[in-house]
């Protein structure tokens, strides 16, 4: 699938509404995808601190049922994922009302912030005009060290 095609069967998912989208899914994968929804927009987590709220909640899963859970969840638009810049990946609830936003992520402890920037978006569209390609995303990662890490 083409990433233009990706991108509206994504948002086609978000409009028809989460939860009745939602019905399609396994119950693994919907359980997954209700811890997201419990904890909110904006919160990024990484796929072993997902493993550990499920065992806290008492599902018995294993950490790699977990990342295949995410991944698959992702491509299906319902969550976002952050890649890292150390390899690591971090996953967050697509949302609406939640829009174009970038991170800054310490590099140190992984710690991670979000800002919003138009610039950041303007540059994106202003780039891809350019060469005419058709912009689908314009997001920024910031590498960084957290007010905690500057001073161990
Ligand atoms: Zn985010
Ligand atoms: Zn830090």
């Amino acid at each position: 699938m083409n990433p233009i095609s990706k991108l509206g069967l994504a948002n086609g998912l978000l409009e028809t509404g989460l939860h009745q989208a939602g019905r399609r899914l396994t119950p693994q994968r919907r359980r997954v995808l209700d811890l997201f929804e419990r904890i909110g927009s904006g919160i990024h987590l990484s796929a072993e601190e997902v493993h550990h709220k499920l065992l806290d909640s008492n599902q018995r899963v294993s950490l790699a049922t977990v990342y295949r859970t995410l991944r698959i969840l992702v491509e299906m638009g319902f969550l976002h994922e952050l890649e890292l810049t150390d390899g690591g990946h971090r996953f967050e609830l697509a949302s609406n009302d939640h829009p174009d936003h970038h991170h800054l992520v310490c590099i140190s402890c992984g710690r991670t912030e979000e800002f919003e920037s138009e610039s950041v978006l303007k540059a994106g569209q202003l780039a891809a005009e350019n060469i005419g390609f058709k912009l689908i995303e314009s997001t920024l990662n910031v590498r960084a060290l957290c007010p905690a890490c500057q001073n161990p």
